[in-house]
């Protein structure tokens, strides 16, 4: 089992101030963490974290990545800006994006191939609303969304990260039962080792009003490599609490 990875996504939260404090925390709080901890933060941000971060475990992510690769896209960042800055990762179709910015699935997978050319490891989300869900169509959308990255990066697939991040669970304190979680993980494997020549296992994350008191069962599951964590990684006790969850191995 390769180590597993929590990953905080602060979302449009944070100051210059609010993330210096935050980051201190965390840094004088983990000792030798037994799994990779980043954070995504907001790109304005990504300098500062830059600096802050420098020579600790924490690696630094950002929470978007444009599909071009430059040029007059006003408002934009490429891979190549966010990886000058530092970013290891780039959270890329997150459902926030999907919603609210009509991200389709061809977009998705058009920023998974940009972040991987620029040397970003993109977090890809898939993950299915609550009438997804009720009318039984998980296994169909998130099926549907990783196809749709796999078709451009069959490749190179086994470089990107994925997080399932089913959409009722964001942000609003319903967590997926680790049995659910664990079955939709178990569906996104198969669907990556049966695209994948390289045995490579790609690591598959939750996420979803993952807390303290839920990561050690979540993360327990055998197809859970990590987390994807929103709320509870701006309170570095609670976010500290869930990389002291996370499998030693
Ligand atoms: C997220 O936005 O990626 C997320 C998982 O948020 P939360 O943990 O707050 O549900």
């Amino acid at each position: 089992m390769k180590k597993q990875w929590i990953v905080g996504n602060w979302k449009m939260n944070g100051s210059l101030a609010a993330n210096e404090a935050l980051l201190q925390a965390l840094m004088s709080g983990l000792n030798q963490p037994a799994c990779g901890v980043a954070v995504c933060v907001p790109s304005v941000y990504l300098a500062q974290c830059q600096a802050l971060l420098k020579g600790s475990a924490i690696e630094l992510g950002a929470q978007d990545v444009s599909q071009h690769e430059q040029g007059a896209y006003t408002g934009e960042l490429s891979a190549a800006m966010l990886r000058e800055f530092g970013a290891r990762f780039a959270i890329v179709g997150h459902s926030e994006r999907r919603q609210y910015h009509g991200e389709t699935d061809a977009v998705v997978a058009a920023k998974t191939q940009r972040a991987l050319a620029g040397g970003v490891t993109p977090i890809v989300c898939v993950g299915e609303t609550l009438a997804e869900r009720e009318a039984g169509k998980t296994e169909e959308v998130v099926k549907r969304q990783l196809a749709a990255v796999i078709h451009t990066n069959g490749h190179c697939i086994s470089e990107i990260v994925v997080a399932y991040e089913p959409v009722w669970a964001i942000g609003t304190g319903k967590t997926a039962s680790p049995e659910q979680a664990q079955a939709v993980h178990a569906v996104l494997r198969a669907q990556l080792q049966a695209a994948s020549s390289n045995p490579a296992r790609v690591p598959i994350l939750y996420g979803g009003s993952m807390n303290a008191a839920n990561a050690a069962e979540l993360l327990a599951q055998p197809d859970i490599d990590g987390g994807l964590v929103g709320g509870a990684a701006l309170k570095a006790p609670d976010f500290l609490s869930i990389i002291a969850a996370a499998r030693k191995n």
